[in-house]
């Protein structure tokens, strides 16, 4: 079995757990490192599991406690070449670090899981996200998108469990105090998927088999936990998809604090 835990998820930090409790991978170091012991101790995983963390790319909210971590915890960094090179350059990694490259496209095996890295349009160096298997499971974590690609939209279909950005509701970011350059670059073909973006791509993706879906990466100022959800089990219902039968849905807590999306699960809930 396979389980995604999300050990925070949101504009200000991310940090996700794939694997056994006794085996996995985090993708992305947002998230500081006592916590980080924390949350994995509350989900029941070991703190000797993690073997890599796979990085997104350079935003604070994926990185800040990426350094700490891999050091204390001696896990390979692996990213896009742009984006190792970015984290360098601003100081956020450094060469005590093991890096690793992995260029978009490439699959990496390691232990009992394999990743493929999927090209992200996001504003950054060379952004992108990461569909991990592992026996007959896979699990995707795709924020920071802007727009669904074809690519990441093919990467999707007929995953188990999806991770999906639902980062900010139309009507709350119209009336954000965010600047309006901010605005512009979040709601951008290169900033973030809105609520409508995600439950749409859910809606595609429900016909390709996938059946756990997660919203994550939820703007704090510009989303609610129950604007997300319940905009995203809208669009589902209305396609004629039967909730516990043909989907699941959760959304990704801020801080986890212990909740497993795990491949047996079948509830559908409103958490965070
Ligand atoms: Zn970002
Ligand atoms: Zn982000």
């Amino acid at each position: 079995m396979s389980l995604l835990y999300s050990l925070c998820s949101s504009s200000k930090g991310n940090c996700h757990f794939v694997g056994t409790p006794q085996s996995g991978l985090l993708i992305d170091g947002g998230i500081g490192i006592r916590n980080y012991a924390a949350q994995l101790a509350l989900a029941g995983i070991s703190l000797s599991a993690p073997q890599a963390v796979l990085v997104t790319h350079e935003h604070s909210d994926h990185v800040s406690g990426l350094q700490k971590i891999a050091l204390r915890h001696h896990l390979p960094v692996y990213g896009t070449p742009g984006t190792l090179d970015a984290l360098v350059q601003k100081g956020i990694l450094d060469y005590s670090l093991d890096l690793r490259v992995i260029q978009p496209g490439e699959t990496v095996s390691l232990g009992s899981q394999s990743f493929i890295a999927i090209p992200t349009p996001h504003d950054s160096a060379q952004s992108c996200c990461y569909r991990v298997e592992q026996g007959d499971q896979t699990v995707m974590v795709c924020t920071d998108l802007g727009q669904m690609t074809p690519e990441i939209h093919h990467a999707l279909s007929g995953c188990d469990t999806v991770l999906l950005e639902s980062n900010y509701d139309e009507e709350l970011m119209a009336h954000s105090p965010y600047p309006y350059f901010l605005r512009r670059r979040i709601v951008g073909s290169r900033g973030h998927l809105s609520n409508t973006d995600c439950a749409n791509e859910l809606v595609e993706l429900a016909k390709t088999g996938v059946k756990r879906f997660v919203l994550g990466h939820l703007s704090q100022e510009n989303n609610r936990p129950e604007l997300a959800y319940q905009n995203a089990l809208s669009a589902l219902l209305g396609a004629g998809a039967v909730p516990g039968e043909d989907f699941s849905l959760w959304v990704a807590p801020r801080i986890n604090n212990g909740r497993i999306v795990s491949t047996e699960e079948a509830a559908c809930t409103e958490c965070g």
